[in-house]
């Protein structure tokens, strides 16, 4: 009998061990389902995307000789729910077993292991073959302690996997983190190197994603979608990287502009995320690149913590914290998205600038999704779980394992300090610091009250206020609320009723 070996949207891998044998025996299956696209409301790239780097590895896997059963959204036998397409192929193809790679998502991995108690043909489960960690390392590494410190983490990697390190123990450059050379603002110089990205028409599959009622929201740019969809353009774009960007990517790594989108960020969640590239050779070619003289080491250890330190880090409070940790409102807050959220209509340049490029790209870099969305949502005390739900929708490399905890825990501090040490809150001053929004601004960054005040300013002040019993025994926010005590009566009772005002019409800001 038949082997079914399914493959997800963000299970792209080539160079899984399933591929090093050809066997008629073993048909690959891959299906675009109103059960994935529907979950949450998804931008227009992130749907098309998927399904075009599906259909993209199907055709490599058929032209290496594999077997493939391709499912497409509009085919009349398509279920459009995995466990009923399954089902059915199974007994289309008499299959004697199924096999599936671990899930990222606890939602998929918990409705396949359901579906597999159920089932008739042998059901198993094997590994990506993706990250550096298991899906229990980072619980195992933290045990029972109540503050989980990426930092702590972070070091036993480059420990275990010998990355950046002068020898067994200690790190090239006797330092492990070079963070407070990577906090430069951008003023134009030197120049944001070019788009590396490859550009595709799928107008027609757009259409086809339409005709079949998926919603969505975002600009799909469906005749010059630009994001790597093989795993060939996903080392292109790596390459360009390495060559262009990473040399001032620690130097501008928290930097914002208007005038440039990218930045020197690699753009490369998407593909790491789907899985068309593994994130040891990314490791291992920025590494390189200092070796030889090409990138400085603090920019070289800034991006390799992104990648062996956050995103393997994230992924373990995952699987250590679901799925209670998808609810968690430490805060209590309740408020619903503003209106601007979904069409970034709103006169703060700053969270305009950052919804409308999400809205245009699908990306926003990691200083504009935490210092001003998500900056903002806190402040404002928006519903966690509905943030959740709008990142994990907008962003092309949104996929929960790695969304939520950035969503919830770092942005939001949903999880009451497990992941982040303090709220991740600012005024304007910060804002305008790292980017030139303010100058174009409606609102004046220097004001608290009247009708031309930053938004931010009271809003800040006001979280700090609101929070005294819960946050001021913080040691690592004790400087906001000196300044709080240092402020007069009246003062204080400005702010408060400036924030009462916007927040009563978050629509109108
Ligand atoms: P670069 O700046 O070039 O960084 C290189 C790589 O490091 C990224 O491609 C990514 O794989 C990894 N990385 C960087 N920061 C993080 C991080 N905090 N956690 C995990 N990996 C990281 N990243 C996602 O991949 N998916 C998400 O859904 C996501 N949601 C986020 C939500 C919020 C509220 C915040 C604050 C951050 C989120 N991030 C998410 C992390 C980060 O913003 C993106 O990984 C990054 O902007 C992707 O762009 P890039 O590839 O150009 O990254
Ligand atoms: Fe954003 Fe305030 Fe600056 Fe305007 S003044 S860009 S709202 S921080």
């Amino acid at each position: 009998g038949h082997t079914l070996r399914l493959i997800l949207g963000d299970q792209l891998n080539l160079q899984h061990r399933w591929f090093s044998e050809i066997d008629d025996a073993t048909v690959y299956v891959l299906m675009e389902v109103r059960q994935e696209t529907d979950y949450v409301l998804h931008h227009a790239q992130k749907i098309l995307a998927i399904f075009a780097a599906m259909r993209d590895l199907a055709r490599q896997l058929r032209q290496a000789g594999h077997r493939v059963h391709y499912v497409q959204i509009d085919d009349p036998s398509n279920l459009q729910s995995i466990p009923a397409n399954i089902d059915a192929l199974v007994a289309q193809y008499q299959a004697a077993a199924f096999e599936y790679q671990a899930p990222d998502e606890w939602r998929l991995d918990e409705q396949l292991y359901q579906h597999g108690r159920k089932s008739a043909v042998p059901w198993l489960m094997v590994d990506s073959e993706h990250f550096y960690t298991t899906r229990n390392e980072a619980a195992d590494i933290f045990a029972d302690r109540k503050q989980w410190l990426m930092e702590f983490f972070y070091r036993q990697m480059r420990v275990a996997h010998q990355v950046l390190m002068a020898d067994a123990k200690k790190p090239v450059g006797d330092q492990w983190n070079f963070d407070a050379e990577n906090r430069k603002p951008w003023r134009g110089e030197p120049a944001e190197p070019s788009d590396p990205r490859t550009v595709h028409d799928h107008s027609l599959l757009w259409r086809s994603i339409v005709d079949a009622g998926v919603n969505s929201f975002g600009d799909p740019k469906a005749d010059r979608l630009a994001w790597a969809l093989n795993r060939e353009e996903a080392l292109q774009q790596l390459d360009a990287f390495i060559a262009n960007a990473l040399p001032r990517f620690g130097d501008f790594q928290d930097a914002m502009s208007s005038k440039a989108w990218r930045l020197f960020h690699s753009l490369l969640s998407f593909a790491l995320n789907v899985k068309m590239l593994n994130p040891r050779e990314v490791v291992a070619k920025a590494e390189a690149a200092y070796h030889a003289g090409h990138a400085p080491l603090a920019a070289v250890e800034g991006f390799i913590r992104q990648i062996l330190g956050w995103r393997e880090y994230v992924r373990g409070v995952y699987w250590a914290k679901m799925p209670e940790y998808a609810g968690k409102n430490f805060f209590g807050h309740q408020r619903a998205l503003p209106s601007w959220f979904w069409d970034g209509n709103t006169r703060m340049n700053c969270v305009s600038h950052a919804i409308t490029q999400s809205l245009e790209q699908a990306h926003a870099h990691h200083i504009q999704r935490l210092m001003v969305i998500g900056n903002f949502a806190l402040l404002a005390g928006l519903d966690p779980v509905q943030v959740h739900r709008w990142y994990l929708g907008i962003y092309i490399d949104a996929f929960e394992w790695v969304e939520l905890p950035n969503t919830a825990g770092m942005s939001q501090f949903a999880d009451g300090g497990l992941l982040a040490t303090k709220p991740y809150v600012s005024s304007a001053a910060y804002i305008d610091r790292m980017s030139d929004y303010c100058k174009g601004c409606n609102y004046d960054k220097k004001l608290r009250v009247g009708p031309t005040a930053c938004p931010f300013n009271a809003l800040y002040w006001d979280f700090f206020q609101r929070n005294k019993a819960t946050l001021s025994r913080n040691p690592r926010i004790g400087m906001a609320y000196r300044q709080l005590e240092k402020m007069d009566s009246t003062t204080i009772a400005d702010f408060q009723r400036q924030a009462q005002t916007m927040l009563s019409n978050l629509d109108a800001l």
